[in-house]
């Protein structure tokens, strides 16, 4: 252990995979194991961006690319951002790494000193604050409950900011709790960014295009244009475009901090893979009317989900605005135990005894930060939704 750096220690290995693990083990032992645990979408990457992967194959765009990407794609990303969020930005503003994470992880590396504050609101993705950890800063939490539809109060962020604070990272649609902050609630958060010039802002827009019903997606930047010389816009093509194992995200900012950004790059991965960039050029350049027909399938399941979820005894559960999750709360279960006999204290039993007793995987809400909840993925069929949701009503009844 003496061999390991002190910077390890300061962060936990991923709770999202131990219970990956968990599901896999029991699988292998001839369980019949439902997951929905997954962040990503059950569909397949459409077809005419899978294509412009194999064509970039086939034309021998195989080498090196310049670091943190091609010209044509950074054009793609430019006129994507005016498109969709009327934001302005020109291709040396912007910045494209190995998935969302890299970009966010780039970021964080290329800004943190020790005694840095980075603002999280929590629940979180779970990765924010051991990516702060890794940079040497210091996270800090804000709970946002279910009171205020896990959305952070202009209240609590005004509280939160000390002369110590670089960051606020901001994430909506979110993960885990699908919430989303329409333009009004938004503009409360970023009139009081403009109260304290020191702090910046990086969102991470990854779940834009996985918005329903009437609800419209804003970003900081675009809400109030005076945070555009503090606000890192950060987004990617795997959930959007069902594209999570080609690896590509991307950021727009600053030049300076862009350029930073891709220092740490050169010098760590280099280029992100060249044919995903080709085929992220298809995807931001090419036909998005299958987002619309994507989202039609996740509305009714995200429905089918929250009302089957509700029906259970002790659970409630929010409608969403985006994403593919939800974050019931289980305040009503604590203190019962289940029939094999496990007394459940806190969200991670529940979820254990849950996966244990009935097969279905769940992340508990310790994981993001907010307790007592557990996070459901629906991206995955109708048919496993109904059969789990079912299993977990059951589980609720026989708690006593
Ligand atoms: N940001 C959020 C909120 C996410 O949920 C994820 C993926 O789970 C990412 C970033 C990372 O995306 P990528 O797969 O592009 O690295």
């Amino acid at each position: 252990p003496d061999f390991l750096s002190k910077t390890l220690s300061r962060v936990k290995p991923s709770p999202t995979i131990a219970v990956s693990n968990l599901a896999a083990d029991l699988k292998a032992a001839g369980k019949d194991v439902i997951g929905l645990g997954a962040g990503e979408p059950d569909f397949d990457t459409p077809e005419s961006i899978k294509e412009a992967g194999i064509a970039a194959i086939n034309a021998g765009k195989t080498k090196y690319t310049s670091v943190d990407g091609i010209i044509e794609l950074k054009q793609a990303i430019c006129a994507k951002l005016e498109r969709d969020n009327a934001l302005s930005y020109a291709p040396d503003q912007v910045t494209v790494g190995t998935g969302g994470k890299q970009i966010l992880y780039n970021a964080l590396m290329a800004t943190l000193n020790p005694g840095d504050e980075v603002i999280i609101p929590a629940p979180y993705w779970v990765s924010y604050p051991d990516m702060v950890l890794l940079a040497g800063g210091t996270p800090v939490p804000v709970a946002a409950g279910i009171e205020t539809g896990f959305k952070m109060t202009p209240e609590q962020l005004e509280a939160a900011i000390t002369p110590k604070t670089k960051w606020l990272i901001f994430n909506s649609p979110s993960n885990p709790t699908g919430a989303g902050y329409s333009a009004s609630e938004l503009k409360g958060l970023t009139d009081v960014l403009l109260r304290h010039p020191h702090v910046w802002v990086m969102t991470d827009d990854m779940y834009e295009h996985l918005v329903f019903d009437d609800f419209k997606f804003a970003t900081p930047a675009e809400v109030e244009p005076a945070l555009y010389e503090r606000t890192l816009t950060c987004n990617g093509v795997s959930k959007a475009y069902a594209m999570t194992g080609w690896r590509i995200g991307y950021a727009a900012g600053p030049k300076p901090l862009i350029a930073a950004m891709r220092k740490i790059q050169s010098q760590s991965t280099s280029n992100p893979c060249s044919v995903s960039q080709w085929a992220a050029v298809e995807a931001l350049n090419g036909p998005q009317e299958f987002l619309a027909s994507n989202n039609e399938i996740f509305v009714r399941r995200r429905n089918l989900v929250v009302e089957m979820l509700n029906a259970a005894e002790g659970i409630t559960c929010p409608k969403p605005e985006g994403a593919f999750y939800v974050y019931p709360d289980i305040s009503g279960c604590l203190g019962k135990t289940t029939p094999a006999g496990t007394t459940i204290e806190n969200d991670e039993q529940f979820a254990t005894a849950l996966l244990e007793e009935t097969g279905v995987a769940v992340v508990f809400g310790a994981a993001f930060g907010l307790s007592p909840n557990f996070r459901v993925s629906y991206a995955t069929s109708d048919d496993n939704l109904k059969e789990a949701c079912t299993r977990i009503q059951n589980f609720c009844a026989a708690l006593s």
